[in-house]
């Protein structure tokens, strides 16, 4: 199990790579990055190849 899509959020003001769900997205980009809280764009955001654990 755990299948649930995970994004990748690269923040282009502080260069932090986040993982995250698809409601902390909502989040970032109502509050904007979590680490220097710089504006978040929905281009910031893309789908994260899951662990090396693909069958
Ligand atoms: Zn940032």
């Amino acid at each position: 199990m755990g299948s649930s899509a995970v994004l990748q959020f690269a923040c282009p003001d502080c260069e932090e790579t986040i993982y995250l769900d698809d409601g902390m997205r909502e989040l970032l980009c109502e509050f904007g990055c979590i680490v220097c809280g710089a504006g978040v764009d929905e281009r910031d955001f893309v789908l994260a190849s899951g662990p090396a654990n693909s069958a």
